[in-house]
């Protein structure tokens, strides 16, 4: 059989495959798997073992570090994820691949959207759909028939489904770090936006949390004795939001604040978490270091100390030439009926902007098309879910096939 005949029959095969894959997306999408819900988590991880099995791939568990979190009385807590599941085939290749795509939602036990809803015959609404189950499945029927119809040669190629992208990768980020080497490219299925467009650069995100701690005292009877945790931490998030340089591209969001309690009460305690995002290392670094100096300065103020935890988990991400490599690839896999691929920027972060930092080239938004992500109008256009995996498989096979581009 001619490669170009193993072609057009895993195309076919795909494409007849595709009212199991709709009914397939529904079911995975209706096990909720939020970053904290380990019990959902499991159940989800149990049902990819399955479903992959079915395709002859053993996705094999791989414990990951425990993550630490500062919780609501300002303590650091460590808790413990699911294994990451890793399938691997003829791992001993010269050439290889890496795949890659969360399990996680943003969606967690107590969010009420939980089911799926067709909003004509090929848009879903729901949990996850677009961001990334739709993105798992592309990955695991394009490696299913680039295997079924034996069209990956030599190469070969390792996918790691991971549970805690939506908070950072904390425990996964090792596990990229260690595969990101003995790869020669990465693959990632992050949806692509709304109109199709992929994303080529992205900024660089980091999450802090800032801890105040005063003093108590009765607000009455000796206001004087107390230092308030709140006001200090007021002053300090608004030097933080100072630190917003939109011409720059810096961009800060002080997103939460806890603290206080009676109002009696000088409050001791108070706790600020914010999202920051940059364009590039020397912004990042900038950042770094005022957030630092404005801690340490609140720091200086007699009877309080502010501690600052917390660090960028996602570096920003630049177009190399070897990305552009990868770029041409993805474009010329594209069958001659789809329109050319728009790439576009964005501030969004996500695991291939730690795999570049790793020094593996990606591009990171092969999934299906969709929008509306961590809302409770996520959709997800199901039609784009087969031509997005017939083309991995034509990727693929060019790679296996020796094309030129990333060796
Ligand atoms: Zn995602």
């Amino acid at each position: 059989m001619s490669p170009t005949d193993g072609l057009r029959d895993a195309s076919d095969w795909l494409r007849s495959q595709e009212p199991a894959i709709k009914e397939q997306l529904v079911q995975w999408a209706e096990i909720a798997s939020g970053s904290h819900d380990t019990v959902g988590l499991q159940r989800m991880s149990n049902r990819l073992r399955a479903d992959w099995q079915h395709h002859g791939f053993t996705l094999q568990p791989t414990p990951l570090s425990a993550i630490q979190e500062v919780a609501s009385q300002g303590e650091i807590v460590e808790w413990k994820s699911v294994d990451a599941l890793v399938a691997r085939q003829r791992p001993g290749a010269a050439r290889r691949v890496l795949l890659a795509i969360h399990f996680d939602t943003v969606y967690e036990q107590e969010s009420d959207f939980k089911q799926c809803q067709w909003l004509d015959a090929d848009r879903l609404r729901g949990p996850g759909v677009v961001d990334a189950k739709g993105g798992l499945l592309v990955m695991m029927w394009a490696l299913a028939a680039i295997e079924k119809f034996d069209l990956a040669g030599e190469i070969g190629w390792t996918a790691i489904l991971n549970p805690d992208e939506e908070i950072g990768s904390p425990a996964s980020a090792a596990l990229f770090q260690q595969q990101a080497g003995l790869h020669d490219f990465g693959l990632l299925f992050e949806p692509c936006l709304p109109d199709g467009a992929m994303v080529s650069q992205r900024k660089g995100s980091g999450n802090f949390t800032i801890v105040v701690r005063g003093r108590s005292a009765h607000s009455g009877r000796d206001p004087e004795d107390g230092r308030n945790a709140i006001v200090l931490l007021s002053q300090v998030v608004g030097e933080v939001d100072r630190l917003n340089d939109p011409h720059a591209g810096t961009t800060v969001n002080v997103g939460r604040i806890e603290g206080g309690g009676p109002l009696n009460r000088v409050p001791d305690l108070a706790i600020g978490r914010l999202n920051v995002r940059v364009n590039d290392a020397s912004a990042l670094a900038d950042f770094e270091n005022r957030l630092s100096q404005i801690v340490d300065q609140a720091n200086e103020r007699e009877g309080f100390e502010v501690r600052l935890h917390g660090g960028f988990h996602a570096p920003p991400k630049s177009v190399d030439d070897r990305t552009r490599e990868i770029q041409r690839a993805v474009e010329a896999s594209l069958d001659a009926s789809e329109p050319a691929i728009r790439w576009q920027p964005t501030g969004g972060a996500c695991d291939g902007s730690k795999l570049a930092f790793y020094g593996l080239p990606n591009v990171d938004t092969l999934g299906p098309r969709g929008g509306n992500l961590h809302s409770p109008d996520e959709w997800v256009d199901t039609a784009s879910i087969v031509p997005k995996a017939t083309s991995i498989v034509r990727l693929l096979t060019a790679y296996a096939r020796g094309d030129k581009w990333m060796c």
